[in-house]
């Protein structure tokens, strides 16, 4: 259907248009208006498809008509065609400035009127529909957008519930170290305010000790845009528990693929450490005696043998028998026998020290592992003592019943270098001590004239080494973690016995001690290594330094200063390139004295280590109260860093110790990637390890180090 209006003041040609309108289709309905006020009363209520209007009109003319219409709403796009007998361009010019769409010249040719009429309608129809389709497809897109944007809003409070409701801590920092998100379960253990703490410091969300852990730990993430392997660490909660949990680091990406945050998320992992170390326990201990099992012992044993790797650390391995336990087995039958076994075990662990291990192994075998033994004597001692220990009980349960037993001994390392080996000899030791009527103890190594004697071979034998220049010093790679590279070495000491090949110290360094020839020994160690580190010059003109390993024994002596000044004098070192190395083995005599000499050695410009940090009793004590320049952490705990949530602990406190006093912190004996990062996130300065270089003879040590001797040469007076 189509609606024409036609606006014309006369009569005639308002009926000739009319009937001409209605002639263009079946459907076309015509309005007209005499009357332009009139006609525009009329539109402003009804849109029609085609309006003819005549120009010269009372009141107003067409040009006038067709500015007002065009005000009225969605009548801009309606085709007004004008009718005029006027030929003048400025009428024309003001109807088309009006809004005009067409004209047609007065008198109209009908035939004319019709077609021009027809085309405009069919156009006016086509713009309607293209309008309406334009509509409804706008409709939809709003439509659509509106249920997006509904759906992203759901699935965002979907995730954010989620997150929360994770039982897992996560929270979200930027590369700048301010707090970004936390969530709920994190929120709810800590006792945080997730809202107010948005753009704190990340220390806030660990509490003081964890926090500034976390900060270097995200400092790693931003550096490296890694994610870093996940890691277990304790964190006290708001009611002050103390749960361990497996954390992960991830980086969070800007959309131009820089690091512009880190997601940390924590698992709370103390139910399941608690069921490990309780299976643990269970798999380690005896489960009559509550003692530790062989399993147990052996592995003990293997720790000491790595702490013995200097050689003045002995232990001694007590195998223990029952004499005639079988006879006691009878007499009280089975549950008897049992109970009897636990008093026998209460009774040996009363008898021993804090770092001595009892052990059961067998039916009525027992095994003791003595730390701290300097000869044959102190484990005869020791035996004496476990005899009269069982020999001491003269009743069981109101019966009068009286126990012996026999023991065998081995020794490490003479009698055995591995626990396996230990554990038989011992055994063939216990049978003959059984053999020979039982109470009583028998040595591996029964004639201990044989082992005199061959401990004096080993004295002739060192003694000439030093003649024959038998002593070589293998240097190993100190890596700075800051940059990287490579600022010193620590000298080794390796001995080419004729006949033997290179022996590692912990095979003569005990002797050596025992017998003074140390002194000898350590004296030339130390000039040689200051000797050979003169020439460690870099073409960029950087000096490497030198550690050297001093023995309890020269400080007995009182002369180490004028030792190190004799040996600094001799080879031209600067003195800050000379490091020295001591254990706590080194205090422990005469604390004062050393104490004393130390202090003049760090007068000469010469620096100070505390070497195997964290084995002895009381090395933090000794830290804060000696003078000293840096601690080496042993490396039994970086061995059990990933393990031993103690030993993590242990390395924290010395780190941050350390630090405290101003000190460096090198970790030794690094041999993996893990025990690196490991160690760097617990702020370590310094490394140490096979995983940097095993130590090597000076000539490989120096192309290494990538200092050649002739470009040292060149330099050697203008960097003494
Ligand atoms: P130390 O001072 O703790 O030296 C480090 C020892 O650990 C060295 O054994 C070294 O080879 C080893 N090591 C280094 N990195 C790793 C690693 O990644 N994994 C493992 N498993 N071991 C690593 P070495 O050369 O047998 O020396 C043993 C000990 O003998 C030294 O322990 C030191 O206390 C003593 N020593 C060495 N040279 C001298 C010396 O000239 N004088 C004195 N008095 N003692 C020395
Ligand atoms: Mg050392
Ligand atoms: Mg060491």
């Amino acid at each position: 259907m189509s609606l024409i209006v036609i606006v014309d003041d006369r009569v005639t040609n308002r009926n000739i248009f009319t009937k001409l309108a209605a002639s263009i289709a079946e459907d076309v309905i015509v309005h007209s208006f005499g009357d332009p006020v009139e006609a525009l009363a009329w539109l402003e209520f009804n849109t029609p498809d085609l309006i003819v209007t005549d120009f010269k009109m009372p009141h107003f003319d067409g040009a006038e008509l067709i500015r007002r219409f065009r005000q009225i709403p969605k009548a801009a796009d309606i085709p007004v065609v004008v009718i005029t007998v006027y030929e003048e361009r400025s009428f024309r010019l003001r109807a088309l400035e009006a809004g005009a769409t067409d004209f047609l010249h007065s008198p109209v040719d009908h035939h004319e009127f019709v077609t021009r009429a027809r085309n405009l309608l069919k156009l006016r129809h086509q713009q309607v529909l293209l309008e309406s389709r334009a509509d409804s497809l706008e409709k939809k897109l709003e439509d659509s957008e509106r249920t997006r944007v509904h759906a992203l809003r759901d699935s965002r409070e979907r995730l954010a519930q989620v997150i929360d409701t994770l039982p897992v801590m996560i929270s979200a920092s930027s590369a700048g170290g301010d707090v970004l998100f936390v969530n709920g379960q994190q929120a709810g253990f800590t006792g945080i305010d997730p809202v107010a703490v948005i753009g704190a410091p990340v220390a806030m969300l660990f509490g003081e000790e964890q926090g500034a852990r976390h900060c270097a730990l995200d400092r790693m993430v931003v550096e490296t845009g890694k994610a870093l392997p996940p890691y277990e660490e304790e964190i006290t909660g708001k009611d002050g528990e103390k749960n361990i949990f497996l954390t992960t680091k991830s980086p969070l990406r800007d959309p131009a693929g820089g690091v512009s945050g880190i997601l940390t998320s924590s698992l709370d992992i103390t139910a399941r450490k608690k069921i490990e170390a309780h299976l643990r326990h269970l798999a380690q201990h005896d489960s009559l005696t509550g003692l530790p099992n062989r399993g147990l012992l052996l592995e003990r044993m293997r720790s000491l043998i790595v702490r013995a790797r200097r050689g003045d650390q002995r232990f001694a391995l007590h195998m223990v028998d029952l004499d005639g336990f079988k006879a006691v087995n009878d007499r009280l039958g089975h549950s008897g026998g049992d109970r009897f076994i636990q008093m026998i075990g209460a009774r040996l662990s009363g008898s021993i020290r804090e770092h001595d291990t009892l052990a059961r192994i067998g039916g009525d075998e027992f095994a003791l592992l003595q730390t701290h033994v300097v000869n044959g004597e102190d484990a005869a001692e020791f035996a004496g003592r476990i005899l009269a220990t069982v020999a001491g009980c003269s009743g069981f349960e109101g019966a009068p019943l009286r126990a012996t037993c026999s023991v065998g001994i081995a020794m490490h390392p003479d009698d055995g270098a591995d626990p396996e080996t230990l554990l038989k000899n011992a055994d063939f030791a216990m049978y003959r001590a059984k053999a020979e009527r039982g109470n009583g103890f028998s040595f591996y190594e029964a004639d201990l004239h044989a082992r005199a004697r061959r401990d004096a071979a080993l004295d002739t034998d060192l003694r000439s080494a030093i003649q024959n220049k038998e002593f070589i010093l293998y240097y190993q790679p100190q890596i700075d973690l800051a940059t990287g590279a490579i600022f010193g070495a620590e000298a080794l000491l390796r001995w080419h016995r004729p006949g033997a090949g290179i022996v590692a110290p912990g095979a003569f360094l005990g002797r050596a001690e025992e017998n003074g020839l140390i002194v000898a020994i350590n004296e030339w160690v130390l000039r040689e290594a200051c000797r050979e580190a003169k020439t460690w010059l870099r073409p960029d003109g950087k000096a490497l330094s030198v550690s050297v390993n001093m023995s309890p024994v020269q400080f007995q002596k009182r002369n180490v200063p004028l030792l190190v000044a004799n040996a600094l004098a001799e080879s031209g070192l600067d003195a800050r390139r000379l490091d020295l190395e001591i254990t706590e083995g080194v205090v422990l005599k005469d604390f004062e004295a050393v104490a004393h000499d130390l202090r003049k050695l760090l007068d000469l410009g010469v620096k100070i280590s505390i070497d195997d940090f964290g084995t002895g009793y009381s090395s933090l004590n000794y830290a804060s109260r000696l003078p000293v320049n840096r601690l080496k952490i042993d490396q039994s705990f970086v061995r059990n860093l990933q393990s031993e949530t103690n030993d993590a602990a242990i390395v924290r406190a010395i780190v941050t110790l350390g630090h405290s006093l101003g000190l460096r912190v090198l970790a030794e004996g690094i041999e993996t990637a893990g025990q690196l990062a490991a160690m760097r996130a617990e702020g370590c300065d310094e490394a140490q390890g096979y995983f940097f270089g095993r130590p090597v003879p000076a000539e490989e040590f120096r192309k290494i180090a990538g200092v050649s001797v002739m470009a040292a040469r060149g330099r050697q007076s203008a960097a003494g």
